[in-house]
């Protein structure tokens, strides 16, 4: 797995990503002693997907959001299609969303 950040930011909380390669199956979401998103020896792609599915656990389970396993799969789906079919629009919300948080750190300091 050559995800550059072993952490992810959900529901207000950093949650660790491991890899285990003993592991038996795609990818796990633990909340405990602490929560950790778990992934198998997997191909890359695959631990893509993987990761997107577990995020979606966690923030299931951080936010305490009840879905089904077929609805996480569902929207597993939906949001990687949406990355790889709309990258455009990908980005332009990143850049947003990064632009608003710099506004927001700016106006708590009180910079303009
Ligand atoms: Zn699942």
């Amino acid at each position: 797995m050559r995800n550059p950040d072993r952490r992810v930011w959900i529901g207000g909380q950093w949650i660790e990503i491991v890899q285990r390669l003993d592991l038996d199956h795609f990818g796990e979401f633990n909340s405990f002693p602490k929560p950790e998103i778990v992934l198998g020896p997997i191909r890359n792609d695959i631990a893509a997907m993987t990761l997107i599915h577990e995020m979606l656990e966690a923030a299931c389970e951080v936010l305490d959001v009840k879905m089904k396993e077929s609805e996480i799969r569902c929207l597993e789906h939906c949001i990687a299609a949406l990355i790889v079919r709309s990258p455009q629009t990908v980005d332009w919300i990143i850049s947003e969303l990064r632009n608003s948080e710099k506004n927001c750190k700016a106006e708590n300091i009180g910079v303009e």
